[in-house]
């Protein structure tokens, strides 16, 4: 599949059988939300899915997805149910029962200063929406304005308000030695707000010791809209986090936001993600609906890189079908859907222009391309040109075959060359013993030197 699939682990999917049904319906990336769960969950996740890629021989894409400056309650020990017009309490505490007292715990004392009567606090991707009625410094009492089951540790959103918050709170921090100590391939950054915070996470990233995780900016927020450009050109991937754009914004919002951060990504050469509630109503059904159906396509045509599925399976019912679902859609239109190309800006790096070059040519002799890489740096030259043919990435390093999984239309390699003159020759070999490619076949082979504006790039037909 050329626009790839991700899943949120969680309740719902943290099991051996689960996790190897996923992947072999096409999920090759998994993402896990440190928002919820310890580290004893978290690390029971990753031996999972270290279980399932080494079973059935495949790499996995990890990525660890960071709290970031969000604000959350606190535990519930019930769910808090409200039906609309019914009042409800937030009180400074990291934990209350919940359940009957309609009672909700907030953690932080902030957030009790910055909030006034008439406010509208949302929760749940706006399926929770209370009216703010009476604040004092340890209370706010507000009133539901639609039926509402609340539970644990939501994030919690004030429409058109950003409060101030550091970047990363220890949570995160301990978050990012997990991930490190893990050998996680991408960390995900939550409320971005500006590249300020981006370049703060990368320096906690080297500080503590790593060189190669990918850092994906989550667009969330009104600043992070206003300052899209700066954080695509310091981030290495974005996601376009629907559920509190959505809440940011407004729902009409979401489509048009979606469609221009798409857009920015592949004029600046990043990968995309779109994720929440591209199957939402699976929570609870077994089937999706047509309007569904129609949000993916959407996305597909708009030439994303990887579809997310959250909710549907972390906690929702139905996580196998929901996958099941995603990949059907993704397949019907596959190899009839060529989403639209950039043009290149005409002051590009020669290494871009290059990779252009490489597509076209590729495009008109109708071969597959062939890429030798060390970074993934070329793959992702050549895939944000949306090539209509097949683009194989191949390298002698794992990590890079895991980071590059991300991309659109590359089908990633792993070889044993560690060089690029020999991974020409052994890329060629693996790639016809694999029925990749078959005899009179035509392949566009390349690769990219680091600091070289210097490329080779060679035509061959299969012998
Ligand atoms: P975010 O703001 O990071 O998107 P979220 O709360 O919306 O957080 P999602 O990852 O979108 O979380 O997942 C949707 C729901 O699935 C969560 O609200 C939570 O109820 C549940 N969930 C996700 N991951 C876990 C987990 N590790 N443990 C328990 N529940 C989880
Ligand atoms: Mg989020
Ligand atoms: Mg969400």
């Amino acid at each position: 599949m050329r626009t790839k699939i991700a899943a949120t682990i969680g309740p719902a999917s943290a099991d051996i059988d689960k996790i190897k049904k996923m992947i072999n319906l096409g999920v090759s990336i998994f993402r896990i939300n440190f928002s919820h769960g310890n580290l004893e969950e978290w690390k029971n996740y990753v031996d999972l899915v270290k279980e399932a890629s080494n079973a059935l021989d495949r790499y996995i894409a990890l990525i660890g997805d960071l709290p970031g400056p969000s604000i959350r309650l606190g535990k519930l020990s019930e769910k808090v149910h409200l039906k609309r017009g019914e009042s409800v309490r937030i009180v400074n505490a990291d934990e209350v029962e919940g359940g009957k007292s309609k009672i909700l715990p907030m953690p932080l004392k902030i957030f009790f200063e910055q909030i006034s009567p008439r406010d509208i606090i949302l929760m749940d991707d706006g399926r929770v929406q209370l009216l703010v009625e009476d604040v004092d410094k340890k209370e706010i009492s507000a009133k539901a304005l639609s039926d509402a089951e609340i539970t644990s540790r939501k994030a919690v959103v004030v429409r058109g308000k950003d409060l101030q918050l550091p970047t990363l709170s220890s949570r995160d921090i301990e978050a990012i030695k997990f991930c490190i100590s893990n050998d996680f391939d991408y960390i995900g950054l939550s409320y971005v707000r500006n590249i300020r915070d981006v370049e703060e996470l990368r320096s906690r990233l080297t500080s503590i010791g790593d060189k190669d995780i990918g850092i994906i900016s989550k667009i969330e927020t009104v600043e992070a809209v206003n300052n899209l450009v700066d954080i695509v050109d310091a981030s290495d991937s974005l996601l376009v986090a629907r559920g509190d754009l959505g809440m940011h914004f407004g729902l009409e919002q979401v489509p048009r936001l979606q469609e221009i951060i798409t857009e920015r990504c592949l004029e600046r050469g990043k990968p995309v993600i779109v994720a929440t509630q591209l199957l939402g109503s699976m929570m609870d059904n077994p089937i999706p609906t047509r309007s569904e159906i129609v949000d993916i396509l959407t996305a597909i045509k708009d030439g994303v890189d990887v579809l997310m599925l959250t909710g549907e399976t972390a906690s929702g019912s139905y996580p196998i079908e929901a996958v099941e679902w995603l990949k059907k859609v993704v397949e019907t239109y596959d190899s009839t859907v060529n989403p639209k190309k950039i043009k290149l800006a005409k002051n590009v790096d020669i290494r871009d222009k290059f990779a252009e070059g490489v597509t076209m040519l590729a495009e008109s002799l109708g071969a597959s391309i062939a890429i030798y890489t060390k970074t993934g740096k070329t793959a992702l030259r050549i895939s944000r040109n949306r090539p209509i043919v097949k683009l194989y990435a191949c390298s002698g390093f794992s990590k890079t075959i895991r980071k590059m999984l991300i991309l659109w239309g590359v089908q990633p390699m792993k070889i044993n060359a560690l060089e690029y003159r020999e991974g020409l020759e052994e890329m060629i070999n693996a790639l016809k013993s694999s029925g990749e490619v078959k005899t009179g076949e035509i392949i566009v082979l390349t690769y990219g030197l680091r600091d070289e504006p210097m490329h080779l790039v060679k035509v061959v037909q299969v012998q």
